[in-house]
């Protein structure tokens, strides 16, 4: 028979058994009410499309109780050794993250909506439930004048979804990811304890969490910086044909700090001719298929400059030093937004994208940091690798200067570039199909060279490291992690020793408890 078939079938037949386990045992043990045995197909993929994996219950929490209860209940027995649970907030990673096979998935968009602003030594906050959308959080926020300072592109993710990967953007450079914006939390633990955690109140914890993958807690409220709301954004792109010149102007700018926001984007092929008025710049182009050659290549900086309606003078006097630092360039184009319709920028794009049916299809997504002293081989590497192939999907690179788990291996460098290699494959290249394989192979094949070790380890790599990486196994993981392998092991014994939590990231292999161990004669 056809491996895939009788994998299919093998966890169709494993499932059901576990739907009569745990009926069964919920006789015996006490589990929330709100858990379904019927799963909604959406939740046994993401927005990757290449990971397939139901569970066999979904939870609807309609508190943080509810989760810690499952939990509890999980931890504390015997029987559930083999039980895994997922937090899933909107289901966008891409390589079967927040997926709970034969297991439990948290559907965190169940909890109630709650997000409040709390005034506190002269700063304000929002507290936001670990399932709240950013574009919630941004509407209601704005609703007093104000703003979270770091953002991710797309605003339809859940507030826990970005704070368990870090939640970077184009403000990443000035603000920190949206993990440094963080002060306070509350998480539901592996043992399904509720602890509220910040800088000075379980501090391992706090840190842990923010961009732990899920590995040590579930978010179900975070309190985040805020800023006063800038009403307008002049939203300017800069292209250069010289992927150097290109790189020297990002480095230049970012460190004047004279902008709110910065990123770049490869292109490839004639810059599309539109005749209408724009009122947004384009990210996606997924229609057309380009092929990365050299010689069509360029490179789109793009940059933000926050103002006031009350100070365009100053806004002015801003984008002349900066365009001043680029005078080289011909081609500036420069939009006046709002301030939400900039960071909302990728809703239009989406529904757009949807429309033409090209929004639900694999995403072999590529993310990475590279080092500084290596984009340029990097870039050359990406080129060589894909000459032959469709790019139809943004290539964003440009460069940050604060840090999640970054590369730590090129001697001192402490600025690296974001790489984000985000393509579509056509609906048609779907799991199991040779042209799907092939965008992967592309994407290992990048991946391998880019995060062997670099020259200062005496290996001939980049010393790059992956952004919400897609590993395999416990030892990639450790290479990955690199000296903060240990420390992160450590919290995960002392918060989910069990590791339950958030196995589709395939970093720990579910333990069973210690008393079911002793008893089968494994300790
Ligand atoms: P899910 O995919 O549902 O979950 C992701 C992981 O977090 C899973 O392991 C899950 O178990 C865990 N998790 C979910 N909720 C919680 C919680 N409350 N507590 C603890 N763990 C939890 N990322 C950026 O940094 N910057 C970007 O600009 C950006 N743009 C994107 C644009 C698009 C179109 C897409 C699809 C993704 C983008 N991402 C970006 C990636 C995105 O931030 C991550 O994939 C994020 O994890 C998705 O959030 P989610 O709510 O969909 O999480």
């Amino acid at each position: 028979m056809h491996l895939p078939l009788i994998l299919e079938l093998s966890t169709a037949l494993l499932s059901i058994l576990l739907v009569f386990f745990f009926r069964s045992s919920n006789i015996f043990f006490k589990l929330p009410a709100n858990l379904s045995f019927q799963v909604p197909v959406n939740l046994t993929s993401d927005y990757g499309r290449i990971i397939h994996g139901s569970p066999a219950a979904v939870l609807k929490p309609s508190s943080p109780d509810d989760i810690s209860l499952l939990l509890k209940s999980i931890y504390s027995s015997p029987l559930h050794n083999d039980v895994t649970v997922a937090a899933r907030g909107t289901g966008h990673s891409t390589h079967g993250q927040a997926l709970a096979p034969g297991g439990f998935v948290i559907d965190m968009r169940s909890l109630p909506l709650s997000i409040t602003i709390v005034d506190g030594d002269g700063t304000s906050y929002v507290d936001a439930g670990g399932g709240a959308l950013w574009i919630d959080v941004l509407n209601e926020t704005l609703r007093h004048g104000l703003s979270p300072r770091s953002w991710t592109d797309y605003l339809y993710l859940t507030v826990g979804g970005t704070l368990s990967v870090g939640g970077i953007s184009g403000q990443t450079f000035k603000q920190g990811p949206q993990i440094s914006n963080v002060v306070e939390m509350d998480v539901v633990t592996g043992k399904g304890e509720i602890v509220q955690c910040s800088e000075q109140e379980n501090s391992d914890l706090f840190h842990g969490v923010l961009g732990g993958l899920g590995q040590l807690g579930i978010i179900t409220r975070a309190r985040i910086k805020l800023r006063p709301a800038p009403p307008m954004v002049a939203w300017i792109r800069v292209k250069h044909h010289d992927f150097d010149q290109f790189t020297r102007h990002g480095e230049l700018v970012v460190n004047s700090g004279e902008v709110d926001y910065l990123e770049g984007f490869i292109k490839f092929g004639d810059a599309p001719q539109s005749h209408q008025p724009k009122n947004a710049f384009s990210r996606f182009g997924a229609e057309r298929c380009v092929k990365p050659r050299q010689p069509t290549a360029y490179y789109l900086l793009e940059m933000a400059i926050y103002y006031d309606d009350d100070d365009v003078s100053d806004a002015a006097k801003k984008r002349a030093k900066v365009l001043a630092r680029v005078s080289s360039m011909t081609s500036v184009e420069i939009l006046e937004v709002s301030y939400l319709d900039f960071l909302n920028r990728v809703r239009e794009e989406e529904l757009s994208l949807r429309r033409m049916g090209l929004w639900d299809v694999p995403h072999p997504w590529m993310n990475l940091f590279v080092p500084r002293s290596q984009i340029r081989r990097f870039h050359d590497l990406f080129l060589r690798t894909m000459s032959d192939s469709c790019v139809n999907g943004p290539i964003i690179i440009w460069n940050l200067n604060t840090s999640i788990v970054v590369p730590q291996d090129e001697a001192g460098e402490d600025v690296f570039y974001v790489v984000s290699v985000l393509r579509a494959a056509p609906p048609t290249c779907t799991v199991g199909s040779s042209c799907l394989d092939g965008l992967m192979q592309q994407n290992e094949q990048m991946i391998r060279m880019a995060t062997a070790r670099g020259s200062s380890h005496g290996g001939g790599g980049m010393g790059a490291k992956q952004y919400m990486p897609y590993l395999q196994c416990e030892e990639e993981w450790r290479e990955h992690f690199g000296q903060k392998w240990k420390r992160f092991e450590e919290l995960k014994s002392k918060f989910d020793p069990l590791n339950v939590l958030a196995p589709g990231q395939r970093i720990f292999k579910r333990r069973k408890p210690l008393k079911a161990s002793a008893e089968a004669g494994e300790l």
